[in-house]
Order: C-alpha cells, then structure tokens, then sequence
C-alpha cells in the first residue's frame, strides 16, 4: 500500500487547510497481565503440558496476516498531531510516491 508523504488537510487548530505531513504508528499489542496467573484452567493446562506432553490442543495459526498501522497527520505550522480514526490494514507500507 501506497500512501503520500504529504497532504493538505483541514487542521482543527488553526481552523483553515494546510500541509500535514503523514507519520504512521504500528498499533501496539495489548499488554499481558498476570491476573488470571492462578487460575484453574491455566494450572491444568500447565499440568497437562509439563513433562514429555506437548501441547493439549493443536496450535491456531493466525487468520489474519496482515497487521493493523495507525496513520497520523502531522500539521506543519503548528505541530499539532491528529489520529486518523480508522487503522489501515496492510502487510506492507511505502511512504512516498
Ligand atoms: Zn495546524
């Protein structure tokens, strides 16, 4: 997927359109939390996987291939950076054509 480097958009600060400059984010995954560590579920699991046993249930091989990249807006008088709503879906990004 092809996107510009630079476009004119309409700037909520300074209330008129100018240039932006596009930056894109890859979105970051979300973080593991140990809350559910003790869990029975996860101490079967964990008993059934230990020792010479490999998994119990065959592994998911994901659906999606592609991954999910935030693309932000830069304003170049003032600065001021706005997220684009929608997350663009791509497995490879150019910037600049
Ligand atoms: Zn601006």
């Amino acid at each position: 997927m092809n996107i510009p480097k630079k476009t004119k958009r309409y700037c909520p600060y300074c209330k008129k359109h100018t240039e932006h400059n596009i930056l894109q984010v890859k979105s970051k995954p979300r973080p593991k939390t140990k809350k559910n560590a003790l869990k029975l579920g996860v101490r079967r699991h964990a008993r059934k996987t230990s020792g010479y046993h490999g998994s119990t249930s065959p592994k998911v091989k994901p659906v999606k291939t592609s991954k999910k990249v935030n693309i932000i807006f830069e304003c170049a008088e003032c600065g001021k950076k706005q997220y684009k709503l929608h997350q663009v879906r791509a497995k490879k990004i150019k910037q600049g054509v």
